[in-house]
């Protein structure tokens, strides 16, 4: 089964509610779906997050591509990582996560295995996830109050036991308040903050200390502060586990955060390490050096939680509940949607990534980027 077309094309879905973060808000999706064809008229799909240049740049490495074996995930990296005049290649990594993506899910489908069979089988049939709490709305009304409404909405509804609180958007006094009402309203749950990167060194250790001087326990503490050297640092003089998707994102940042003792957990993500085979590569450099491994979250739709979820079901060390985007956005891409109940996405169990493209839905909320 061999690539002959790939085609890219940008969709924009709107969130429930504006989305408020350390660096400002998100109000909308903004994905390139990736759709591959096959010699023998069989398709695959993908989805990344948006990158300019998506669509002539997709040409360039279908034209590349043309002719190579689905299966073939290491020899496709390979001929993208030529394209290019200097050193590095001119297809961005979550491009090609896009792409590999794509050729896994036809692979899958002219196998009639799910992907993560391909991955080296699934060892969960159900994936562990984090509620998502952001600060919903205007900043003004944001307070930790209308977070906890909204941790008690989702909880309620999906039954989560592990609650990521994103920090970062006020001062951290409100973040430490944040979660200290979430702790008392949940005393069992896992919690986690992410502030973004959004304190200098000082403040970060002025957030741990107010966090422990409120008695809160955390299951991590994610990029409280920014690099490798400041969270190095924090993490000599914090109780605190660190997890980071801002300061370990390449391959080239896991040996200097290993030698600096600098995190505790990384995050994997199918898009941003570059595909699947990336992240399992990334994935075993964490276990060689005892790092924990969880999964990071953008915005994703469906055919990217898809992905997720085959990954994550293939890495028996990544038992961390992975992040999610899920309930976030007003509409998906997909047929049907995925199933999360008592906080666990079900593994989908279809060939390929088991979900279908919505061709109709996408025709809705394709934007020319
Ligand atoms: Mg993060």
């Amino acid at each position: 089964v061999r690539i002959a077309r790939i085609t890219a094309r940008t969709a924009s879905v709107p969130t429930e509610a504006p989305l408020l973060w350390a660096l400002g808000r998100h109000d909308r999706a903004l994905r390139v779906i990736y759709e591959l064809e096959t010699d023998e008229g069989l398709t695959g799909v993908g989805e990344s997050y948006y990158e300019p240049e998506s669509q002539r740049l997709t040409q360039v490495a279908a034209e590349a591509l043309a002719g190579l074996d689905v299966l073939a995930t290491g020899a496709l990296q390979h001929r993208i990582d030529a394209l290019g005049g200097g050193y590095e290649t001119i297809v961005p990594a979550g491009m090609r996560a896009g792409i590999e993506m794509a050729c896994l899910d036809a692979a899958g489908r002219a196998l009639g295995v799910p992907v993560s069979t391909l991955l080296g089988g699934a060892v969960r049939a159900e994936v562990e996830c984090a509620a998502y709490l952001f600060h919903r709305g205007e900043r003004e009304q944001a307070t930790p109050e209308r977070l906890v409404a909204r941790a008690e909405e989702l909880a309620e509804r999906h039954g989560f036991r592990v609650l990521k609180i994103k920090g970062g958007v006020h001062p951290l006094e409100d973040d430490v308040r944040t979660v200290r009402l979430l702790a008392d309203r949940y005393p069992e749950a896992r919690l986690r903050l992410d502030p973004n990167a959004a304190w200098p060194l000082g403040e970060a250790l002025r957030g741990v200390d107010l966090l422990q001087a409120n008695g809160i326990r955390l299951e991590y503490l994610e990029d409280p502060t920014g690099g490798l050297e400041a969270m190095a640092e924090l993490r000599r003089r914090s109780p605190y586990a660190l997890a980071t998707n801002m300061c370990v994102v390449a391959f080239e940042h896991l040996a200097p955060a290993v030698r600096a003792e600098a995190v505790d957990v990384v995050l994997a993500d199918p898009h941003y390490w570059g595909g699947f085979r990336a992240n399992q590569r990334m994935i075993a450099v964490c276990d060689a050096f005892g790092l924990g491994v969880g999964m990071h979250s953008d915005n994703d739709l469906g055919i990217s939680t898809a992905a997720k979820l085959h990954l994550a079901a293939a890495a028996p060390s990544l038992t961390y509940a992975i992040d999610s985007h899920h309930l976030e956005h007003v509409d998906d891409l997909i047929e049907e949607p995925l199933e999360l109940r008592e906080g666990r996405f079900v593994v989908p169990s279809g060939p390929g990534l088991g979900v279908e493209l919505d061709r109709e839905a996408l025709a809705r909320y394709e934007v020319a980027m």
